[in-house]
């Protein structure tokens, strides 16, 4: 891939991490967005002044700004793409933008592992979960141990298409900033990754892993394809206020069957 769409997917990946941050917690992450506003900024210096250009205005506009093509259109707006363009996106040689939106794109064609059309003909939670993604009483001692497992399942239930590379994409994000939001919660995710769309999972684990002062019990684990990524935060916001309230997080706790954490789910998404 050229460097610079990589650089411009990485600069991406910080800002919607900066909304995340923001979505969760209150003015006491000040520290943590400081940081993440000056990795985006060091990386904002390094690009070429053509690409900058476009990036300033298209970034403006645009959450997601940069977004891979698949079969010939834009994965965004949904345009197809001019054979002659879409030959420049393949070569890889320069940054090109989309002629529709004019959000940067890349070359991708294993981006969709099944058939959106299959995705739509599900409702609710439905459309990004299922029962098999719901692993409660997980006997792991470490946070790792809980990522390795639950990614797996996610391969194994055919919603992610490779477990190895989909628990070190969770892993690599872990380790940028921890994604524990407080009250036992936490959120792994990994942005960009075969997946047949967004992708969530639950597992707890009793008693808590021990993180900063936290006892992690609750983990909510996601694949977020980039054209998810603004309803993944909508989400997460959406589940985190849910089981902020203790009783909410007790009646999750005490299921011991994936079942049980399921009806939950569902009625969560309602
Ligand atoms: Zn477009």
């Amino acid at each position: 891939m050229n460097k610079y769409i990589n650089q411009l997917l990485q600069m991406q990946d910080l800002e919607i991490a900066l909304r995340e941050h923001r979505s969760l917690k209150g003015a006491a992450e000040e520290e943590t967005c400081a940081e993440l506003r000056k990795n985006i900024g060091g990386l904002k210096k390094i690009l070429p002044p053509e690409v900058s250009v476009i990036y300033e205005r298209i970034s403006k506009k645009y959450d997601i700004f940069v977004c891979p093509m698949v079969n010939s259109a834009c994965t965004s707006c949904f345009m197809k793409i001019p054979v002659g363009v879409t030959n420049s996106v393949m070569s890889t040689s320069n940054c090109i933008s989309c002629p529709t939106c004019g959000r940067f794109l890349y070359y991708d064609e294993g981006h969709f592992a099944r058939p959106s059309d299959e995705f739509h003909q599900y409702k609710g939670v439905a459309r990004f979960s299922s029962q098999e993604l719901m692993l409660p009483h997980m006997k792991a001692k470490s946070k790792g141990d809980v990522i390795e497992t639950i990614g797996q399942q996610c391969a194994k239930a055919g919603f992610v298409l490779d477990g190895g590379l989909f628990v070190k994409a969770l892993l690599s994000r872990e380790s940028l900033i921890t994604t524990a939001v407080g009250s036992g919660m936490a959120f792994p995710h990994a942005r960009d990754i075969r997946a047949c769309g967004l992708t969530l999972a639950v597992g707890t684990v009793k008693p808590g892993i021990k993180e900063n002062g936290d006892s992690l019990s609750i983990f909510f684990v996601s694949a977020v394809p980039m054209q998810t990524s603004i309803f993944y935060i909508e989400l997460i916001s959406k589940l985190a206020n849910y089981f902020s309230k203790s009783e909410n997080r007790k009646k999750m706790l005490d299921c011991t069957q994936p079942e049980q954490m399921w009806k939950i789910l569902v009625q969560i998404g309602k």
